[in-house]
């Protein structure tokens, strides 16, 4: 059987982080993908800026493809467009995903793309992780276990609870010759009727190429994009849709546990994703550095116990933990308005309050300005204030 000390399951954004870090304490790691190249979920490739310091990387061409300065909020009748800032970038996030796999590599990470983890156990103060090559059985024993295999993560199925684990469909199609207004925008539109408990983006991606995606509660995620894309006929109306995909995406909050004896859980898997952006390449990254330096360093002392892993939720909990709840806070709170409510809301808010509001940060100034409104007043000290 091979052996190694750390084993990340999983190329997606945590794990070519997790298996870097982990390969620079000098610990044996081994990164398992089971497709050929990392990259091939669908996303929209939105980033901040400080998402590449994050990831230790300079912006390059190559995948950062189309600097992005700020966004603009529609509210539900599209009457209000609420200028937001912030700068970032749109990537191409496979290529991204390949220099920092490459990274990893050239820090002493094995890679092996190809290989489908099919069940993990824990015996004797290791992990055993069986699954295929092809058609072809393999197994490998591991100190530690890091699982970065994404919303359907087989970690986190066999071994952590996830009880507060939830998940909304989104669905986007990769366009081209969308008229956008300034391809160096952000565009999203809320309200319930476009995508309940949602949103629509078009992240524009450069040369009228443009991904355009919806993320919402419930059913009919095709039927609502179609809708707003023949209700947008200056954008859309010489477009063509080049590529249809579709994931899940986790919104209900971090899990409570994602550290056991031998095993962590990074990313997606253990709901690290801002919940009502949706947004979750940051924190996956972060998240992955954190855990494969912990696992790594802890394999190579020999002291894999779940005690000595803790290392890592603490140091993530300090960073994220609060944005992450008052996210999830947020977005409860703005499913229960109505269309006409938000629009209020939107006309009410400069761009600041609601990238406050929408990372989790303390949205005080928000708040003060809301519950000034003699409708939402009650609404919001409720929902806001009292959650
Ligand atoms: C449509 C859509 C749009 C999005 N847009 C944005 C955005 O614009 N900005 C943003 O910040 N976030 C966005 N997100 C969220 C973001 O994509 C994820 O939060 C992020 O990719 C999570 O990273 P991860 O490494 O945890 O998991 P993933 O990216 O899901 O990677 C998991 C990896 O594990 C592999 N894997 C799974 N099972 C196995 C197995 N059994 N064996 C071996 N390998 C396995 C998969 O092939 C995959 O490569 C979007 C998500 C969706 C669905």
């Amino acid at each position: 059987m091979e052996t190694c000390d750390v084993a990340v399951i999983g190329a997606g954004p945590a794990g070519v982080m997790a298996a870097w870090t982990a390969a620079r304490t000098g610990a044996n790691t081994i990164l398992l993908e089971k497709e050929a190249h990392p990259g091939r979920k669908p996303c929209a490739e939105g980033i901040l800026t400080e998402v590449l310091e994050d990831a230790e990387v300079s912006a390059d061409p190559k995948f950062a493809i189309n600097r992005i300065k700020g966004a603009v909020l529609y509210g539900p009748d599209e009457k209000k467009r609420v200028n937001v800032g912030g700068e970032g970038y749109i990537l191409d996030k496979p290529a991204l995903l390949n220099v920092l796999a490459e990274r990893a590599r050239v820090s002493g990470s094995a890679l092996e793309f190809g290989r489908t983890v099919e069940a993990v156990t824990r015996e004797n103060g290791h992990v055993v992780i069986n699954g295929k090559r092809g058609s072809e059985p393999f197994s490998l024993k591991a100190r530690v276990a890091i699982g970065c295999d994404g919303t359907g993560s087989i970690l986190a199925r066999q071994y952590f609870q996830r009880r507060k684990y939830q998940v909304i469909a989104a669905f986007q199609y990769d366009m081209t010759g969308c008229r956008v207004e300034d391809e160096s925008k952000l565009e999203i539109f809320i309200g319930h009727k476009k995508a309940p408990a949602g949103y629509v983006w078009i992240f524009p991606k450069g040369d009228r190429a443009a991904n355009v995606g919806i993320g919402l509660k419930g059913s009919g995620a095709k039927m609502l994009l179609d809708k707003f894309i023949e209700e947008h006929p200056a954008v859309f109306g010489d477009a063509k849709i080049e590529r249809t995909q579709s994931a899940p995406v986790p919104v209900g909050g971090e899990v409570d546990e994602y550290v056991s004896d031998n095993m962590m859980l990074c990313g997606d898997a253990a709901g690290q994703v801002i919940p009502l952006t949706g947004a979750g390449i940051h924190t996956s990254l972060v998240a992955g550095k954190i855990a494969g330096e912990v696992a790594g360093k802890a394999a190579v002392e020999g002291n894999v116990g779940s005690k000595r892993l803790q290392a890592y939720q603490k140091r993530f909990d300090e960073l994220w933990a609060g944005k992450i709840s008052n996210s999830l806070k947020a977005l409860e709170s703005f499913e229960r308005f109505s269309d006409e409510e938000l629009n209020v809301i939107t006309d009410y808010l400069d761009g600041q309050d609601l990238i406050e509001m929408a990372h989790g940060f303390s949205p005080s100034r928000a708040i003060s300005l809301l519950v000034k409104h003699p409708i939402l007043a009650m609404k919001v000290a409720h929902q806001l204030l009292g959650s």
